[in-house]
């Protein structure tokens, strides 16, 4: 019996905290009054201010939230809102301004701490202050070392400071507070960095140096390009032109539709070792493999031609053009063995029907994530800053995808 009492005061105890947690939690003490917390919620003005936010309506929003804000007793969650407000608009003082008032308080738990520190670390980023964005993300790291934007945020500020070591061990943490499934695209990411301190060894010509980041790159994720081609361009510089020609061979193995950026190095590299016919071989496994692969058609019919056999070429080359009629660099090509053979009316008449609807760009490239457009590939978006986000883009007639589309 003495026991089941004890049982029902624990729970008493139990409830008068729990209830006064609440209270605690509803009201607070400020100026000597208790302002009822989620007061400044419920006001139709917080309401309509989120509207005027999911509507885009920054200005109209920012002035909601400040009549709520003011009903409410300056509640710390939407004061950071204010400030991010002001500085989506653009005014990162007045952001700054808010995010700092914040810091000034008394009372603050450790992870609203942690989040005015981001807010504010943003507001600097934003503003170009970079080292203090550093400072303020590092700072939310020490109070909340797992926050996975403070740690995207300053893996960005290193790479765009071409501060390689730092984004890599950056992406590393990021990497360790994720499942299984996510480590994939950390490791691709892993590698790309890794292949960036490996060009930062290759720019000092700390040859060995390099050749072991472009390994270790491989290591982390054996399809990535740059690291392959740049192990071939090391391996090359150290006088191993057989290890080169591995390299890049493995590049066209694991990435095939990465393959012809080693197409010049390749062709250059047999005809050093005397086996020219390898390259052709090349191009025409790809082209079986992937009968879409218009560069290797290019590559094909340029080595068709500058070996003397341009009818052939121009067979292969107008190929390419109905996969791609919009690479300028076929077109180059076709003139090239159209002059080649004295302009035969045939061939060109068959060059201008292919043509006829085409528009012409150099090679454009267009970043999956933010729809940027690029005449080249490239392995870091400069708008999105992500990484390996580039496909070519090409506007040839759809077949057999539109019709299963369309049915
Ligand atoms: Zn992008």
């Amino acid at each position: 019996m003495e026991g089941y009492a004890t049982l029902i005061a624990g729970l008493l105890a139990l409830l008068a905290g729990l209830a006064i947690g609440k209270a605690w939690e509803r009201y607070k003490l400020q100026e000597g009054r208790w302002i009822d917390r989620r007061r400044s919620r419920e006001s139709p003005h917080y309401i309509l201010g989120l509207n005027f936010l999911v509507a885009n309506q920054i200005d109209p929003a920012i002035e909601e939230l400040t009549r709520a804000a003011q009903i409410g007793g300056d509640p710390l969650e939407i004061r950071l809102i204010l400030g991010n407000l002001y500085r989506e608009k653009g005014q990162v003082g007045r952001a700054i301004q808010e995010h700092q008032a914040l810091l000034q308080r008394t009372n603050l738990r450790k992870l609203e701490h942690a989040s005015v520190l981001l807010c504010l670390g943003l507001d600097y980023k934003r503003g170009g202050f970079v080292d203090r964005a550093l400072e303020a993300f590092q700072e939310v790291l020490h109070l909340d070392p797992d926050n996975q934007y403070a740690l995207l945020n300053l893996e960005k500020l290193h790479e765009e400071q071409h501060q390689w070591d730092e984004a890599y061990a950056t992406r590393q943490k990021l990497a360790r507070r994720d499942e299984a499934p996510a480590q994939e695209r950390h490791q691709q990411i892993l590698a790309f960095l890794e292949t960036e301190r490996g060009t930062q060894a290759m720019k000092r010509a700390d040859h060995a140096e390099a050749a072991r980041r472009f390994a270790a790159a491989i290591e982390l994720d054996g399809g990535n390009p740059p690291a392959h081609l740049n192990l071939g361009d090391v391996r090359l510089l150290q006088g191993d032109s057989a290890g080169a020609i591995a390299a890049w061979e493995r590049l066209v193995e694991r990435s095939p539709d990465r393959a012809y950026l080693t197409f010049s190095r390749l062709e250059h590299a047999y005809e050093q070792l005397g086996a020219r016919e390898r390259y052709p071989e090349l191009c025409r496994r790809l082209i079986d493999a992937n009968p879409q692969d218009w560069r290797a058609r290019l590559a094909l019919g340029r080595h068709l031609s500058s070996q003397g056999n341009s009818r052939e070429a121009l067979t292969i080359l107008f190929d390419a053009l109905v996969h791609n009629p919009h690479a300028l660099a076929l077109h180059q090509a076709i003139w090239q063995s159209l002059s080649r053979l004295q302009l035969p009316p045939a061939l060109v008449n068959q060059y201008v029907d292919l043509t006829r609807d085409a528009i012409f760009y150099l090679d454009p490239h267009i970043c999956v994530r933010c729809r940027y457009r690029s005449t080249e590939l490239l392995w870091q978006c400069p708008h999105c800053h992500e990484w390996n986000t580039f496909i070519e883009e090409r506007i040839a007639p759809a077949k057999d995808t539109e019709a299963t589309l369309t049915s």
